[in-house]
């Protein structure tokens, strides 16, 4: 096995938790090692730091396993810290449908797997997870007799680990349209065409927070996807809710939501963009009950975090002048680029220039079967607010 030597004056993150180790922290690995090995990983002074799995093709050299020397990385570690995470979900009361594995949360870092009852999908999104992908489904068979797995591995980042874009089935092939229960609600999910990996289990708990306010109420959805949100607010009692989304696929597949909780008649749903829709509306003087924003991530890196923070303000602005006073705006972000302080700066900043008055309801984060690590920066990315804007 390879030694990696990090530098003297490395960052102390590493040290202190933070299992990726970037190659220009290294000052020189003793041994032989190709793209997917496992590697053990000491300080300039011979201290040990870890075990991880190497790739120099990515910017990310090393990303730790285990700081524990003892452990022998092989298939049956990858089936106890399954089965951990499975024990830990199970702790916290998620098990229907959860996300199984969280990366770098749970120590099985760049390791995506979503349960969707009987159903897995999984992304493996680094090339020292994507080796031990058998070890991976054999320890799903093992513990969950699956009805099906699949992997959605159809994602740009993978090529900065020099892997392929690729999805399929990890099991027999079966029907990859499947329906899933939420709070008492059903959604369509479509694991092979889906966004992601087909469903967004992060906002579950969120989509509930809207229960009281949406009572009555005419409500607005951009941002819809496949409609959770909106069909909430239907099945909770609003008069009526439009739900906007720039993808057709996204709205076809929202309808038949509403249809399959029996709310089409007052959840309806429009291919739109967001961003002029909203603009002409405030323009033209229309006025919600409550207004809910749920917009993608607008940049994926740290250069362009101008570029998100604009977008973040523009669309909360907009929604801000649709809420009739006393109502209600629902906005989150899913970036971690954006932390929750600046996230709620960007609200504050959106509120001055719609000469609005703010009063936080609640704000929460992603769902707890996204755990996130103190410390670790990047585990911290969902952000949902609500507040009544007076
Ligand atoms: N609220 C959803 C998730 C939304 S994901 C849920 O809980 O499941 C973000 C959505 O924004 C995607 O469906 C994407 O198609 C849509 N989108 C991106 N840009 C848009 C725009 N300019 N106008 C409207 N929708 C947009």
């Amino acid at each position: 096995m390879a030694t990696v030597f990090l530098k003297r004056k490395i960052s102390p993150r590493v040290v202190n938790g933070h299992p990726w180790i970037f190659n220009n922290e290294v000052e020189k690995i003793d041994g032989e090692a190709t793209g997917g090995d496992i590697v053990e990983v000491f300080t300039h002074d011979k201290r040990f730091v870890g075990k991880g799995y190497i790739n120099p093709k990515s910017q990310i050299l090393v990303r730790l396993l285990t700081r524990n020397r003892a452990d022998e990385i092989n298939e049956q570690y990858f089936f106890d810290k399954i089965n951990e995470c499975w024990s830990y979900r199970k702790k916290i009361g998620y098990t229907e449908n959860c996300r199984l594995v969280f990366g770098e949360a749970d120590s099985l870092p760049q390791l995506i797997i979503d349960k969707f009852n009987d159903y897995f999908v999984i992304q493996t999104l680094a090339l020292g997870i994507d080796v031990w992908k058998p070890a991976i489904v054999n320890a799903l068979n093992k513990i969950f007799s699956p009805k099906g797995i699949y992997e959605r591995n159809d994602v740009p980042v993978r090529e900065l680990e020099g892997l392929p874009q690729l999805k399929g089935f990890l099991s027999a092939p079966f029907d990859t349209e499947i329906v899933i229960k939420e709070n008492g609600l059903k959604f369509h999910v479509d694991i092979e065409n889906g966004q992601k990996t087909g469903y967004f289990l992060d906002q579950q708990d969120n989509r509930r927070a809207i229960q009281h306010i949406v009572k009555d109420a005419e409500v607005l959805g951009a941002f819809t996807y496949t409609g959770t949100f909106e069909v909430h607010a239907a099945c909770y009692g609003a008069k009526s809710v439009l739900g906007l989304d720039i993808s057709e696929n996204a709205v076809l597949q929202a309808r038949r939501n509403a249809e399959l909780n029996g709310v089409q008649d007052n959840c309806h749903f429009e291919v739109a963009n967001a961003f002029d829709v909203l603009k002409q509306w405030g323009k033209e003087g229309k006025q919600y009950d409550v207004v809910m924003l749920d917009p993608p991530a607008f940049t994926k890196s740290r250069e362009t975090i101008q570029k998100a923070i604009t977008g973040y303000k523009e669309i909360n602005l907009r929604g801000m002048k649709l809420v009739k006073p006393g109502g209600f705006l629902v906005t989150s972000s899913c970036t971690n680029l954006v932390n929750p302080d600046l996230f709620l700066q960007i609200i504050d900043m959106a509120a001055k220039d719609a000469r609005r008055k703010l009063r936080q309801v609640t704000f929460q984060k992603q769902a707890a079967d996204h755990p996130i690590i103190r410390g670790m920066e990047n585990t911290e990315y969902l952000k949902f607010l609500i507040v009544q804007v007076l």
